[in-house]
């Protein structure tokens, strides 16, 4: 049996900003969703979101016997988030200038890991970081850290949706679990559905077709182009005018801060090559 407390405490020491735990379960009413907005064509040419729905809807399809699931964040938010000048056309998201987040925070997900098999030895898991089909941010949302904003992020009240996520999926169980946020939300706001350029944010989903991030960090089918507006790899347009980011403080964790300066110039190949830009670019 793990202790909530004590994992947010190891947590908190490796280097995470957020840290919540919720039952391992099936999320029947997500699956229904996902493959409704599949079948209306939200998904576009993204064939990657059409597999492996049913280990999407339930983790325990992929870690045998899991009772738990740790959902960390890392906050991320730097000058860049805060938005470019008008016109600059090479515009890079900011989690993109620092370094690659599948590594350092796949690393820190090891090192919770094993400071949690220091109290229980017969523990075992895995370790997610976009490296598995799983329904990530309603795990945070069941685990407490936020709630699904209007552009279809996880948007945590202390630093809005600028967070990067990690999962531990466990065999087990916690002496108590946490409760998905009540008194927080989006209410009336429709900022991020106002800024994006493309229209491409619906009602807590994306028209991802029209999603600058998506034409530039995934690859395009036949016919989708939508405009860049002068991103070259991500969008924050709908994140840097989100109020609970606009208020958020900037990274505390030293492995997040950013590489260089894309607002000064664009980053050269070495610059870039420990970043997430890296997986595009080499492919
Ligand atoms: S990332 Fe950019 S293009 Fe995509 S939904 Fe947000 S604002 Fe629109
Ligand atoms: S901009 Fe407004 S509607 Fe969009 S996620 Fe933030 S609070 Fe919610």
């Amino acid at each position: 049996m793990l202790h909530l407390g004590h994992i947010k405490q190891l947590a908190k020491e490796v280097g995470f900003d957020l840290c919540g735990v919720t039952k391992c379960r099936h999320f029947e009413e997500d699956r229904a969703f996902l493959e409704g907005w599949i079948r209306e064509g939200f998904a576009s040419s993204l064939d990657y979101l059409k597999r492996n729905i049913d280990l999407r809807a339930d983790a325990s399809l992929m870690v045998e016997g899991a009772k738990s699931v740790i959902v960390c964040g890392v906050a991320y938010k730097n000058f860049i988030s805060e938005g470019y000048p008008e016109g600059h056309n090479a515009k890079i998201a900011s989690y993109a200038c620092t370094t690659d987040y599948h590594t350092t925070i796949k690393q820190m997900l090891f090192e919770l890991s094993a400071r949690l098999k220091e109290s229980v030895p017969t523990l075992s898991g895995r370790c997610f970081v976009d490296s598995a089909p799983i329904f990530e941010k309603r795990y945070a949302v069941e685990a407490g850290l936020g709630w699904i904003g209007r552009q279809s992020l996880l948007v945590t009240p202390e630093f809005g949706t600028f967070v990067l996520l990690g999962e531990i999926v466990i065999t087990e169980e916690c002496d108590h679990y946490d409760k998905p946020l009540v008194s927080v939300g989006c209410g009336e706001c429709r900022r991020c559905v106002d800024a994006c350029p493309n229209g491409a944010v619906k009602e807590r989903h994306i028209d991802t077709s029209r999603c600058i991030s998506c034409a530039t960090i995934e690859r395009q089918g036949e016919g989708e182009k939508a405009p860049l507006h002068g991103w070259i790899f991500g969008c924050d347009e709908c994140q840097t005018v989100c109020p609970y980011n606009r208020k958020a403080p900037y990274f505390h964790n030293p492995k997040f801060a950013p590489l260089f300066n894309p607002i000064e110039r664009t980053p050269d190949r070495e610059e870039f090559k420990t970043t997430p830009m890296t997986r595009r670019f080499r492919e």
